[in-house]
This record gives structure tokens, sequence and C-alpha cells, in this order.
């Protein structure tokens, strides 16, 4: 496994709409590991394939909650319901943290690393997660969602996805 380089905003990578992930092999099963280890040492509770610099639909949420890492490939939002608004960061953001309202709940269909298809549904925190990471791979960002950014002293305890 490797820690990769993550891409900071302006890119044009985390702007554009990503493509689906055809061939499950190891080279995706790498990629997948990358993004983990990366995830972690940028201490970020998600994080999608084109914050490496990779324009694929592949994405990884780790919210730290019984469900353990989530791996989605080629995901959809199948349903959603309800509304939160919460704060947000995203790694591809340094230091900047906003407010953002999305639906409360949401079902996708992803494939996981062997390109199983999957369905699983998310409420809440992790719910937004989810939400954050597709929203990377349709090339949109959590600033063009942000209702209100955070000063400084409001900023403890916030993570990044
Ligand atoms: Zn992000």
């Amino acid at each position: 496994m490797a820690i990769r380089k993550l891409v900071v905003y302006p890119a044009e990578i985390l702007e554009q709409p990503c493509s689906e992930i055809s061939k499950f092999d190891k080279k995706l099963g790498k990629l997948l590991d990358d993004m983990y280890e990366t995830m972690i040492e940028f201490d970020g509770v998600g994080l999608a394939a084109p914050q490496i610099g990779q324009p694929v639909r592949v994405a990884i949420v780790d919210v730290d909650d019984e469900s353990g890492t989530i791996e989605m490939i080629n995901p959809k939002i199948l349903s959603t319901s309800g509304e939160q608004t919460g704060v947000e960061g995203c790694l591809s953001f340094p230091g900047l943290y906003g407010e953002v309202t999305r639906p409360h709940y949401v079902k996708i269909e992803a494939s996981d690393r062997k390109g199983r298809s999957y369905t699983m549904e998310a409420d809440g925190f992790l719910a937004r997660a989810i939400q954050h990471e597709i929203d990377h791979l349709d090339g949109v960002l959590f600033t063009s969602k942000v209702t209100r950014y955070l000063e400084k002293d409001e900023l403890e305890g916030v993570e990044s996805e």
C-alpha cells in the first residue's frame, strides 16, 4: 500500500465527471488499498478517486462506526429522504469547513472490489459522507452546496471527506 498525493483545489480533475470502472482487477484493489491508507494518513472520513488524481467512479467512506470501511465502485443513489444540515470539510480544501444541507437518508447501489453488486442504506453523518463522495465522482464539490462557512473558532473536532 502507498500513501498517494492529494489533489487540492483548484484542479480540473476535481470538477469533471469520472468514468465507470469496468475491470475489477488487482489494479482496482491496489487503488482502494492506497485510497484507504491516504484517507487515514490525512485523517479523513472519506475519499474519492479523483482526489488522488484518478478520474474513475471509486470512493471509500469510513466514519469510524460499525459499518467499517465502505468501498463504493460505480455507486448510484437509488433514493433519498429527509433533510439534515451539518458541517462538512474536504481533504481537497484544507482548512475549509462549511454547513451543507443534504438528505438525511440515502439508499445506494454500488459494487465491491470483486464486482459484486450491493445495496445499502444510511442516515445521518454516514449518509452525508456517502453523498459527499458520490458528488466527487460527478465533479461536484461541497463548496457549491455550502450555505455558511465556519470561522476558525468554530472548527474544533470537525472532520474532512
Ligand atoms: Zn471531499
